[in-house]
Protein backbone atom coordinates (compact mmCIF):
# COMPACT_ATOMS: atom_id res chain seq x y z
CA UNK A 1 0.00 0.00 0.00
CA UNK A 2 1.43 3.30 -0.90
CA UNK A 3 2.30 5.47 2.35
CA UNK A 4 -0.06 8.14 1.06
CA UNK A 5 -2.71 5.55 1.19
CA UNK A 6 -2.08 4.76 4.74
CA UNK A 7 -2.01 8.62 5.45
CA UNK A 8 -5.27 9.22 4.20
CA UNK A 9 -6.70 5.82 6.32
CA UNK A 10 -5.42 7.65 9.66
CA UNK A 11 -6.59 11.28 8.41
CA UNK A 12 -10.20 9.64 7.93
CA UNK A 13 -10.63 8.63 11.65
CA UNK A 14 -10.16 11.72 12.63
CA UNK A 15 -10.88 14.47 10.08
CA UNK A 16 -14.47 14.20 8.20
CA UNK A 17 -13.28 12.49 5.21
CA UNK A 18 -9.99 12.74 5.92
CA UNK A 19 -9.54 15.91 4.20
CA UNK A 20 -10.20 19.94 5.46
CA UNK A 21 -11.50 20.95 2.26
CA UNK A 22 -13.96 18.54 0.30
CA UNK A 23 -12.58 18.98 -2.94
CA UNK A 24 -9.40 17.83 -1.99
CA UNK A 25 -10.97 14.36 -1.45
CA UNK A 26 -10.52 13.40 -4.61
CA UNK A 27 -14.53 12.51 -4.81
CA UNK A 28 -15.12 14.08 -8.25
CA UNK A 29 -12.67 11.54 -10.05
CA UNK A 30 -12.42 8.80 -7.76
CA UNK A 31 -9.98 7.17 -5.73
CA UNK A 32 -7.42 8.32 -2.74
CA UNK A 33 -6.36 11.62 -2.10
CA UNK A 34 -2.28 12.07 -2.79
CA UNK A 35 -0.88 13.38 0.61
CA UNK A 36 1.92 15.82 -0.39
CA UNK A 37 5.12 16.76 1.73
CA UNK A 38 6.78 19.42 0.24
CA UNK A 39 6.48 21.48 -2.77
CA UNK A 40 9.44 23.55 -5.02
CA UNK A 41 9.04 25.91 -7.89
CA UNK A 42 6.22 24.16 -10.54
CA UNK A 43 6.39 20.70 -8.81
CA UNK A 44 4.95 19.06 -5.71
CA UNK A 45 6.34 16.14 -4.32
CA UNK A 46 4.03 13.20 -2.71
CA UNK A 47 4.74 10.94 0.64
CA UNK A 48 5.95 7.90 -1.67
CA UNK A 49 8.36 10.39 -3.79
CA UNK A 50 6.77 11.18 -6.63
CA UNK A 51 7.16 14.61 -8.08
CA UNK A 52 4.31 16.25 -9.92
CA UNK A 53 3.96 19.00 -12.06
CA UNK A 54 1.34 21.00 -10.71
CA UNK A 55 -1.76 22.50 -12.41
CA UNK A 56 -3.61 23.32 -9.01
CA UNK A 57 -1.46 25.53 -7.04
CA UNK A 58 -3.42 25.38 -4.01
CA UNK A 59 -6.32 26.08 -6.48
CA UNK A 60 -4.95 29.69 -7.45
CA UNK A 61 -3.15 31.02 -5.07
CA UNK A 62 0.58 30.37 -6.07
CA UNK A 63 1.03 32.08 -9.14
CA UNK A 64 4.79 32.52 -8.93
CA UNK A 65 5.03 28.95 -7.84
CA UNK A 66 5.75 26.95 -4.79
CA UNK A 67 8.28 28.12 -2.03
CA UNK A 68 9.61 31.13 -4.20
CA UNK A 69 12.62 32.30 -2.12
CA UNK A 70 11.60 35.96 -2.43
CA UNK A 71 8.41 35.24 -0.82
CA UNK A 72 9.65 32.54 1.89
CA UNK A 73 12.45 35.27 2.84
CA UNK A 74 9.91 37.76 3.43
CA UNK A 75 7.64 35.84 5.81
CA UNK A 76 10.50 34.30 7.73
CA UNK A 77 12.17 37.84 8.13
CA UNK A 78 8.53 39.16 9.67
CA UNK A 79 7.70 35.96 11.47
CA UNK A 80 10.97 36.83 13.22
CA UNK A 81 9.24 39.88 14.25
CA UNK A 82 6.27 38.17 15.47
CA UNK A 83 3.56 36.34 14.55
CA UNK A 84 0.45 38.69 15.27
CA UNK A 85 -0.20 41.75 16.98
CA UNK A 86 -3.81 42.56 16.90
CA UNK A 87 -2.80 45.79 16.72
CA UNK A 88 -2.31 48.00 13.17
CA UNK A 89 0.51 47.98 11.32
CA UNK A 90 2.42 49.74 8.37
CA UNK A 91 2.44 46.67 6.00
CA UNK A 92 -1.39 46.63 5.75
CA UNK A 93 -1.10 50.17 4.86
CA UNK A 94 1.25 49.41 2.06
CA UNK A 95 -0.68 46.31 1.31
CA UNK A 96 -3.94 48.71 0.82
CA UNK A 97 -1.69 50.83 -1.54
CA UNK A 98 -0.20 47.86 -3.67
CA UNK A 99 -3.80 46.49 -4.63
CA UNK A 100 -5.10 49.74 -5.39
CA UNK A 101 -2.65 50.66 -8.24
CA UNK A 102 -3.87 46.98 -9.73
CA UNK A 103 -7.85 47.70 -8.70
CA UNK A 104 -8.26 51.40 -8.59
CA UNK A 105 -12.05 50.87 -8.50
CA UNK A 106 -11.55 49.58 -4.05
CA UNK A 107 -11.18 53.51 -2.82
CA UNK A 108 -11.56 52.13 0.88
CA UNK A 109 -10.85 48.39 1.04
CA UNK A 110 -10.41 45.90 4.54
CA UNK A 111 -8.07 42.64 4.68
CA UNK A 112 -9.95 39.60 5.88
CA UNK A 113 -8.63 36.20 6.31
CA UNK A 114 -10.35 34.27 3.07
CA UNK A 115 -12.34 34.40 -0.01
CA UNK A 116 -15.73 33.36 2.01
CA UNK A 117 -15.25 36.25 4.60
CA UNK A 118 -14.44 38.59 1.98
CA UNK A 119 -17.87 37.85 0.07
CA UNK A 120 -19.76 37.35 3.26
CA UNK A 121 -18.96 40.95 4.19
CA UNK A 122 -19.30 42.55 0.83
CA UNK A 123 -22.83 41.21 1.17
CA UNK A 124 -23.28 42.20 4.53
CA UNK A 125 -22.39 45.99 3.16
CA UNK A 126 -24.52 46.03 0.60
CA UNK A 127 -27.75 45.14 2.43
CA UNK A 128 -26.77 47.60 5.11
CA UNK A 129 -25.68 50.50 2.78
CA UNK A 130 -28.71 49.95 0.63
CA UNK A 131 -31.39 48.94 3.26
CA UNK A 132 -32.57 45.89 0.66
CA UNK A 133 -32.65 42.37 1.31
CA UNK A 134 -32.50 40.53 -2.24
CA UNK A 135 -29.37 39.39 -4.04
CA UNK A 136 -29.15 38.14 -7.60
CA UNK A 137 -26.30 35.18 -7.90
CA UNK A 138 -25.52 33.17 -10.85
CA UNK A 139 -25.25 29.23 -11.26
CA UNK A 140 -21.87 27.49 -11.41
CA UNK A 141 -20.82 30.65 -9.41
CA UNK A 142 -18.92 29.66 -6.18
CA UNK A 143 -18.34 32.23 -3.47
CA UNK A 144 -16.97 29.90 -0.96
CA UNK A 145 -19.37 29.05 1.59
CA UNK A 146 -21.63 31.69 2.93
CA UNK A 147 -25.14 30.67 4.01
CA UNK A 148 -27.15 33.16 1.80
CA UNK A 149 -24.50 31.95 -1.38
CA UNK A 150 -25.11 28.46 -1.05
CA UNK A 151 -27.95 28.25 -3.77
CA UNK A 152 -28.56 26.03 -6.38
CA UNK A 153 -31.01 26.89 -9.49
CA UNK A 154 -33.07 24.46 -11.13
CA UNK A 155 -32.61 24.20 -14.88
CA UNK A 156 -31.42 28.08 -15.57
CA UNK A 157 -34.98 29.21 -14.62
CA UNK A 158 -34.97 32.03 -12.11
CA UNK A 159 -35.45 30.37 -8.66
CA UNK A 160 -35.94 31.83 -5.29
CA UNK A 161 -34.73 30.61 -2.17
CA UNK A 162 -33.30 26.65 -2.45
CA UNK A 163 -30.27 25.38 -0.09
CA UNK A 164 -28.16 23.56 -1.56
CA UNK A 165 -26.73 22.64 2.12
CA UNK A 166 -28.38 21.02 5.04
CA UNK A 167 -27.91 23.44 7.65
CA UNK A 168 -28.46 26.34 5.99
CA UNK A 169 -32.14 27.37 6.86
CA UNK A 170 -34.51 28.09 4.02
CA UNK A 171 -35.02 31.48 5.43
CA UNK A 172 -31.54 32.55 5.32
CA UNK A 173 -31.86 32.26 1.41
CA UNK A 174 -35.22 33.46 0.92
CA UNK A 175 -33.66 36.59 -0.61
CA UNK A 176 -31.45 34.94 -3.28
CA UNK A 177 -32.33 34.95 -6.45
CA UNK A 178 -30.16 32.38 -8.88
CA UNK A 179 -29.79 33.45 -11.94
CA UNK A 180 -28.39 31.11 -15.73
CA UNK A 181 -24.70 32.25 -16.19
CA UNK A 182 -23.93 34.81 -19.49
CA UNK A 183 -28.14 35.27 -19.38
CA UNK A 184 -28.59 39.01 -19.66
CA UNK A 185 -32.15 38.59 -20.26
CA UNK A 186 -32.94 36.86 -16.83
CA UNK A 187 -31.67 39.41 -15.26
CA UNK A 188 -33.55 41.88 -17.06
CA UNK A 189 -36.47 39.55 -15.91
CA UNK A 190 -35.40 39.66 -12.18
CA UNK A 191 -34.71 43.38 -12.26
CA UNK A 192 -38.50 43.90 -13.42
CA UNK A 193 -39.64 41.82 -11.05
CA UNK A 194 -37.96 43.07 -7.62
CA UNK A 195 -35.50 45.86 -8.80
CA UNK A 196 -36.31 47.97 -5.62
CA UNK A 197 -35.99 45.46 -3.68
CA UNK A 198 -32.27 44.03 -5.02
CA UNK A 199 -29.17 45.13 -2.88
CA UNK A 200 -26.39 43.26 -5.13
CA UNK A 201 -25.85 41.24 -8.05
CA UNK A 202 -22.37 39.15 -7.18
CA UNK A 203 -20.67 37.08 -9.68
CA UNK A 204 -17.55 35.63 -10.74
CA UNK A 205 -16.50 38.06 -13.95
CA UNK A 206 -14.10 34.91 -14.95
CA UNK A 207 -15.74 31.61 -13.61
CA UNK A 208 -13.17 29.47 -11.90
CA UNK A 209 -15.71 27.37 -10.26
CA UNK A 210 -17.43 25.55 -13.36
CA UNK A 211 -14.20 24.74 -14.74
CA UNK A 212 -13.25 28.18 -16.34
CA UNK A 213 -15.76 30.13 -18.18
CA UNK A 214 -15.49 33.93 -18.62
CA UNK A 215 -18.09 36.50 -19.40
CA UNK A 216 -19.84 37.82 -22.10
CA UNK A 217 -18.87 41.25 -22.40
CA UNK A 218 -21.77 42.36 -22.97
CA UNK A 219 -23.40 40.30 -19.61
CA UNK A 220 -20.76 42.30 -17.86
CA UNK A 221 -21.84 45.78 -19.29
CA UNK A 222 -25.83 44.98 -18.93
CA UNK A 223 -25.21 44.05 -15.01
CA UNK A 224 -23.35 46.91 -14.41
CA UNK A 225 -26.13 49.15 -16.12
CA UNK A 226 -29.07 47.65 -14.53
CA UNK A 227 -27.38 47.77 -11.12
CA UNK A 228 -26.96 51.49 -11.57
CA UNK A 229 -30.26 52.10 -12.93
CA UNK A 230 -31.97 50.14 -10.22
CA UNK A 231 -29.53 51.41 -6.98
CA UNK A 232 -28.08 47.84 -6.48
CA UNK A 233 -24.23 47.07 -6.04
CA UNK A 234 -22.48 45.53 -8.56
CA UNK A 235 -19.94 42.95 -6.62
CA UNK A 236 -17.10 41.45 -8.60
CA UNK A 237 -15.76 37.84 -6.65
CA UNK A 238 -12.58 38.24 -7.98
CA UNK A 239 -11.26 35.71 -5.65
CA UNK A 240 -9.90 33.61 -8.20
CA UNK A 241 -9.61 36.27 -11.16
CA UNK A 242 -7.82 38.76 -9.25
CA UNK A 243 -4.01 39.04 -10.37
CA UNK A 244 -4.80 35.87 -12.45
CA UNK A 245 -6.78 36.82 -15.86
CA UNK A 246 -5.04 40.13 -15.70
CA UNK A 247 -2.92 42.09 -13.26
CA UNK A 248 -5.88 44.17 -12.11
CA UNK A 249 -8.86 41.67 -12.45
CA UNK A 250 -11.30 41.04 -14.96
CA UNK A 251 -12.68 44.67 -14.22
CA UNK A 252 -9.50 46.23 -15.77
CA UNK A 253 -9.21 43.40 -18.67
CA UNK A 254 -12.98 44.03 -19.83
CA UNK A 255 -12.92 47.53 -18.44
CA UNK A 256 -16.37 47.35 -16.62
CA UNK A 257 -15.95 48.51 -12.90
CA UNK A 258 -18.34 47.13 -10.05
CA UNK A 259 -19.33 48.86 -6.77
CA UNK A 260 -17.17 46.52 -4.33
CA UNK A 261 -14.32 43.52 -5.39
CA UNK A 262 -13.66 40.66 -3.20
CA UNK A 263 -10.24 39.04 -3.18
CA UNK A 264 -8.36 36.05 -2.15
CA UNK A 265 -5.95 33.82 -2.83
CA UNK A 266 -3.12 35.52 -4.93
CA UNK A 267 -3.28 37.82 -3.04
CA UNK A 268 -2.16 36.29 0.13
CA UNK A 269 0.80 34.63 -2.03
CA UNK A 270 -0.11 31.24 -0.07
CA UNK A 271 -1.27 32.62 3.61
CA UNK A 272 -5.13 32.60 4.53
CA UNK A 273 -5.76 36.28 3.20
CA UNK A 274 -8.82 37.90 1.97
CA UNK A 275 -9.64 41.77 0.87
CA UNK A 276 -13.07 43.64 -0.25
CA UNK A 277 -13.60 46.78 -0.90
CA UNK A 278 -14.79 49.18 -3.39
CA UNK A 279 -16.16 53.18 -3.28
CA UNK A 280 -15.43 55.16 -0.31
CA UNK A 281 -19.17 56.24 -0.04
CA UNK A 282 -20.29 52.38 0.10
CA UNK A 283 -17.21 51.12 2.37
CA UNK A 284 -17.51 53.86 4.52
CA UNK A 285 -20.55 52.47 6.30
CA UNK A 286 -18.42 49.72 7.41
CA UNK A 287 -17.89 49.58 11.20
CA UNK A 288 -16.05 51.66 13.05
CA UNK A 289 -17.30 54.59 10.84
CA UNK A 290 -20.45 53.34 10.28
CA UNK A 291 -23.23 50.53 11.59
CA UNK A 292 -22.41 47.96 8.97
CA UNK A 293 -20.06 45.33 11.51
CA UNK A 294 -17.21 43.31 10.46
CA UNK A 295 -14.23 41.85 11.97
CA UNK A 296 -11.35 40.17 12.38
CA UNK A 297 -9.16 38.57 15.04
CA UNK A 298 -6.01 37.57 12.48
CA UNK A 299 -7.14 40.27 9.53
CA UNK A 300 -4.23 42.03 8.31
CA UNK A 301 -2.32 39.40 10.14
CA UNK A 302 1.79 40.64 9.75
CA UNK A 303 3.33 37.18 8.41
CA UNK A 304 0.03 36.68 5.89
CA UNK A 305 0.41 40.48 4.54
CA UNK A 306 4.32 39.90 4.32
CA UNK A 307 3.56 36.84 1.52
CA UNK A 308 1.08 38.80 -0.17
CA UNK A 309 2.96 41.61 -0.71
CA UNK A 310 5.93 39.87 -1.87
CA UNK A 311 4.26 37.74 -4.41
CA UNK A 312 2.35 41.06 -5.95
CA UNK A 313 5.55 42.84 -5.74
CA UNK A 314 7.15 39.87 -7.88
CA UNK A 315 4.43 39.23 -9.80
CA UNK A 316 4.19 43.42 -10.98
CA UNK A 317 7.93 43.10 -12.15
CA UNK A 318 7.72 44.50 -15.67
CA UNK A 319 6.96 41.76 -18.62
CA UNK A 320 6.29 38.79 -15.88
CA UNK A 321 3.04 39.00 -16.26
CA UNK A 322 2.95 38.97 -19.92
CA UNK A 323 5.23 35.91 -19.83
CA UNK A 324 2.64 34.20 -17.85
CA UNK A 325 0.01 34.68 -20.19
CA UNK A 326 1.94 33.37 -23.20
CA UNK A 327 2.91 30.12 -21.49
CA UNK A 328 -0.75 29.91 -20.65
CA UNK A 329 -1.30 30.51 -24.23
CA UNK A 330 1.00 28.04 -25.28
CA UNK A 331 -0.60 25.18 -23.05
CA UNK A 332 -4.21 26.42 -24.25
CA UNK A 333 -2.99 25.68 -27.87
CA UNK A 334 -0.86 22.38 -26.91
CA UNK A 335 -4.10 20.75 -24.99
CA UNK A 336 -6.13 21.65 -28.17
CA UNK A 337 -3.60 20.22 -30.72
CA UNK A 338 -2.99 17.02 -28.86
CA UNK A 339 -6.74 16.05 -28.44
CA UNK A 340 -7.26 16.92 -32.32
CA UNK A 341 -4.82 14.48 -33.40
CA UNK A 342 -5.92 11.73 -30.51
CA UNK A 343 -9.74 12.50 -31.48
CA UNK A 344 -10.77 13.67 -28.69
CA UNK A 345 -13.44 16.30 -28.73
CA UNK A 346 -11.66 18.82 -26.13
CA UNK A 347 -12.90 22.70 -25.66
CA UNK A 348 -9.76 24.73 -24.05
CA UNK A 349 -10.76 28.71 -22.44
CA UNK A 350 -8.13 30.24 -21.14
CA UNK A 351 -7.39 33.87 -19.80
CA UNK A 352 -4.40 35.41 -18.23
CA UNK A 353 -2.89 32.43 -16.25
CA UNK A 354 -6.13 30.60 -15.80
CA UNK A 355 -7.38 27.51 -18.03
CA UNK A 356 -10.26 25.15 -18.63
CA UNK A 357 -10.56 21.64 -19.94
CA UNK A 358 -14.07 20.56 -21.30
CA UNK A 359 -14.43 17.24 -22.82
CA UNK A 360 -17.46 17.87 -25.14
CA UNK A 361 -17.69 19.06 -28.76
CA UNK A 362 -20.25 21.52 -27.41
CA UNK A 363 -18.42 25.09 -27.74
CA UNK A 364 -17.95 27.60 -26.89
CA UNK A 365 -18.42 27.17 -23.73
CA UNK A 366 -20.12 29.76 -22.27
CA UNK A 367 -23.14 27.93 -19.80
CA UNK A 368 -23.15 25.90 -16.52
CA UNK A 369 -25.40 23.63 -18.40
CA UNK A 370 -22.51 23.24 -21.10
CA UNK A 371 -20.22 22.28 -18.19
CA UNK A 372 -22.63 20.10 -16.80
CA UNK A 373 -23.06 17.92 -19.99
CA UNK A 374 -19.28 17.35 -20.47
CA UNK A 375 -17.98 14.05 -20.26
CA UNK A 376 -16.59 14.15 -16.86
CA UNK A 377 -16.15 10.38 -16.64
CA UNK A 378 -13.39 11.23 -19.16
CA UNK A 379 -11.99 13.76 -17.46
CA UNK A 380 -11.82 11.78 -14.53
CA UNK A 381 -10.14 9.17 -16.58
CA UNK A 382 -7.32 12.34 -17.76
CA UNK A 383 -6.72 13.57 -14.62
CA UNK A 384 -5.69 9.61 -13.44
CA UNK A 385 -3.55 9.16 -16.22
CA UNK A 386 -1.62 12.67 -16.49
CA UNK A 387 -1.59 11.66 -12.58
CA UNK A 388 0.06 8.15 -13.05
CA UNK A 389 2.33 10.40 -15.19
CA UNK A 390 3.57 13.12 -12.76
CA UNK A 391 1.04 16.09 -14.15
CA UNK A 392 -1.47 17.07 -10.60
CA UNK A 393 -4.63 18.78 -12.49
CA UNK A 394 -7.45 19.34 -10.62
CA UNK A 395 -9.03 16.31 -8.60
CA UNK A 396 -12.51 17.69 -10.63
CA UNK A 397 -13.89 18.39 -14.13
CA UNK A 398 -15.75 21.61 -12.58
CA UNK A 399 -12.15 23.32 -11.39
CA UNK A 400 -9.71 25.41 -13.62
CA UNK A 401 -6.26 24.71 -13.88
CA UNK A 402 -4.10 27.39 -12.99
CA UNK A 403 -0.09 28.24 -14.09
CA UNK A 404 2.38 29.81 -12.26
CA UNK A 405 5.38 31.72 -13.45
CA UNK A 406 7.62 28.83 -12.32
CA UNK A 407 6.13 26.39 -15.59
CA UNK A 408 8.94 27.08 -18.00
CA UNK A 409 9.08 25.66 -21.61
CA UNK A 410 11.04 22.79 -20.39
CA UNK A 411 7.70 21.64 -17.87
CA UNK A 412 4.87 22.51 -20.87
CA UNK A 413 6.48 20.50 -23.21
CA UNK A 414 6.79 17.23 -20.57
CA UNK A 415 3.04 18.13 -19.60
CA UNK A 416 2.00 18.20 -23.62
CA UNK A 417 4.03 15.41 -23.95
CA UNK A 418 2.29 13.49 -20.64
CA UNK A 419 -1.01 14.56 -22.25
CA UNK A 420 -0.36 13.06 -25.49
CA UNK A 421 0.29 9.94 -24.56
CA UNK A 422 -2.67 9.78 -22.17
CA UNK A 423 -5.39 11.01 -24.90
CA UNK A 424 -4.05 8.30 -26.95
CA UNK A 425 -5.84 5.11 -24.33
CA UNK A 426 -8.39 7.50 -22.91
CA UNK A 427 -11.98 6.06 -24.31
N1 LIG B 1 -14.89 33.13 -4.30
C1 LIG B 1 -14.33 32.42 -5.30
C2 LIG B 1 -14.52 32.86 -6.71
C3 LIG B 1 -13.61 31.26 -5.01
O1 LIG B 1 -13.07 30.55 -6.02
C4 LIG B 1 -13.43 30.88 -3.67
C5 LIG B 1 -12.67 29.65 -3.33
O2 LIG B 1 -12.37 28.82 -4.14
C6 LIG B 1 -14.00 31.65 -2.67
C7 LIG B 1 -14.71 32.79 -3.02
C8 LIG B 1 -13.82 31.28 -1.23
O3 LIG B 1 -12.52 31.49 -0.84
P1 LIG B 1 -11.93 30.71 0.46
O4 LIG B 1 -11.86 29.27 0.09
O5 LIG B 1 -10.60 31.37 0.68
O6 LIG B 1 -12.88 30.96 1.56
Amino acid sequence: MKHSETLFQAASQHIPGGVNSPVRAFRGVGGTPVFMRRAQGPYLYDEDYQRYVDYVCSWGPMILGHAHPEVVEAVQQAAAHGLSFGAPTEAETRMAQQIKVHFPSMELLRMVSSGTEATMSALRLARGYTGRNKIIKFQGNYHGHVDALLVKAGSGALTLGNPTSPGVPEAVVADTITLSYNDLDAVKQAFAEYGEEIAAVILEPVAGNMNMVPADAAFLQGLRDLCTRNGSVLIFDEVMSGFRVHLGGAQARYGITPDLTCLGKVVGGGMPVGAFGGRREIMEHLSPLGGVYQAGTLAGNPVAMAAGLKTLEVLSRPGTFEALEATTRVLADGFRERAERAGIPLQVTHMGSMLGLFFTEDGPVRTYQQVVDSNTARYGRFFHGMLENGVYLAPAAFEASFVSTAHDDDVVELTLDMAARVMQNLG
